[in-house]
């Protein structure tokens, strides 16, 4: 059960924040107003354009583009959504503690995602299969369903950017209303004694990313009759990796989306519209094009895919386990590590030796088949790893930044034992 552990706050209260990321107030607003147009866009080259770019010529092909919402689409959203709060709240797991906040905070947390997602994954899959789903009627509220996600994510970041003003201690604003409303005003907002943000980033925006993961073939076999071998890839690969995330959970608590950012219109509309939507793109595009996936691409796109996972999994589990006993094996011999006047050693071993960020060569290369699974005939497909990429190329630069000011000349010495950043010999 979420629940805020009583330690007397230490820093000023309303101490305001620099509006300066993104570009500040002009780039928060920015992407305000480019999220949901990427989104609406790549919606309507898939259901609208057969999965080809396209170039609105009128305010109608604009317009269009936006599509009205329906009571159908808000009952399946409200649904969902009340079935993953039950879930949430009455589901049992282990309870583990949050990173402390700057203010000595810890909140617990009930880690409970993998049964739920099972639990709701199951549910879908028996309402498919003994008709009560259709998902085919699903499919055609799907346009309806995003413009409301997209309201959602509008609305709740302006309450949450209301409501955080009265958190008191874990208010964290800057005073620019359009660079708050995209940023958030406070770290952790909670529902009675449950963290809203956690909610809505597992179980919303990987929860529901899963479900879309199963209604999407299930929707491609009820409209053409037949399931093709680049939805299949593509799905599987998908639920794996969102499994593996329901197993490892309790590691989303240390990620830098709960311990440092606040819950704004950018990661209200990352967790509702970009998670479930735009990572799927890949099926909707296979549903509207059918590209054409020979059995032994397929065959060698799941070898890439595990071979990537491996990367991912073995790395990421690499460093947790040494965070816990530095003295661990690594690959079947005792880690070389480094000392750091930080006091935290580093690790030499493994993957960490070969590249300071193999982990995310694992993910990219699971990105990258899930895309090229679709073939080449449209680059709406490739938005994910065009997105990703970038995504987190920035991200290690900004990582190894971090790293530089926490560690100092000892991140240096570390560097020149490790130079490669993302993927051995190469980068
Ligand atoms: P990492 O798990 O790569 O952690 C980076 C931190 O690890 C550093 O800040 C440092 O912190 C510590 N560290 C760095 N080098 C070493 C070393 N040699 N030995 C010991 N500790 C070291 O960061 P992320 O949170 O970015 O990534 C986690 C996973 O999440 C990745 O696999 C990534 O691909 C994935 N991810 C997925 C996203 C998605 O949208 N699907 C988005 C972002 C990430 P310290 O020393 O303080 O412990």
């Amino acid at each position: 059960m979420p629940r805020v552990s009583a330690t007397k706050p230490a820093a000023n209260p309303s101490a305001r924040k620099p509006a300066d990321q993104f570009g500040g107030p002009w780039g928060a607003l920015a992407l305000t107003i480019v999220m949901p147009t990427v989104s609406f866009y790549l919606w309507s080259a898939v259901a609208q354009h057969g999965g080809s770019l396209w170039l609105p010529r009128s305010l109608a092909d604009v317009t269009a583009m936006v599509p009205t919402p329906t009571w159908e689409a808000a009952a399946i959203f409200g649904v969902w959504l009340a079935v993953q709060a039950v879930l949430y709240v009455v589901s049992p797991g282990r309870v583990v503690q949050g990173w402390p906040t700057e203010h000595g905070e810890r909140a617990e947390y009930r880690i409970n995602g993998l049964l739920a997602f099972l639990v709701s994954a199951g549910l879908l899959v028996a309402g498919i299969v003994s008709g009560i789903v259709s998902p085919k009627a699903v499919l055609a509220q799907w346009g309806p369903l995003l413009t409301l996600c997209v309201l959602f994510a509008i609305v709740a970041a302006a309450a949450t950017q209301i409501g955080g003003r009265s958190r008191a201690h874990l208010e964290r604003f800057t005073g620019n209303r359009i660079y708050d409303f995209y940023m958030g005003t406070v770290l952790n907002p909670r529902l009675g004694r449950h963290d809203l943000k956690f909610f809505f980033e597992s179980r919303i925006g990987m929860g529901s990313w899963g479900a879309f993961a199963i209604l999407l073939p299930a929707a491609e076999l009820e409209v053409h009759g037949s399931l093709s071998t680049a939805m299949l890839v593509v799905s599987l690969c998908q639920l794996w990796y969102i499994l593996d995330f329901f197993v490892f959970e309790d590691t989303l608590l240390s990620m830098i989306d709960i311990i440092e950012e606040n819950l704004g219109f950018m990661l209200w509309f990352a967790f509702l519209v970009w998670m479930p939507f735009n990572f799927t793109l890949q099926q909707q595009y296979v549903l509207a094009a059918r590209p054409e996936l020979s059995v032994v691409l397929a065959i060698g796109l799941v070898v890439l895919n595990f071979a990537g996972y491996y990367v991912f999994r073995d790395s990421n589990l690499q460093k947790q386990r040494f965070r816990r006993d530095p003295s661990r094996p690594v690959w079947g011999k005792p880690p070389v590590t480094m000392d750091t006047a930080r006091g935290t050693k580093l690790l030499i071993s493994g993957w960490w030796g070969l590249a300071r960020h193999a982990n995310y060569l694992g993910d990219l290369t699971m990105a990258l088949v899930w895309c090229l699974a679709c073939g080449f005939g449209s680059v709406v497909p490739y938005f994910y790893v065009l997105y990703f990429a970038p995504l987190l190329l920035d991200r290690e630069r900004r990582d190894n930044a971090m790293c530089q000011r926490k560690y100092g000349a000892d991140w240096d010495r570390y560097t020149k034992k490790v130079p490669w950043r993302i993927v051995p010999f190469v980068y």
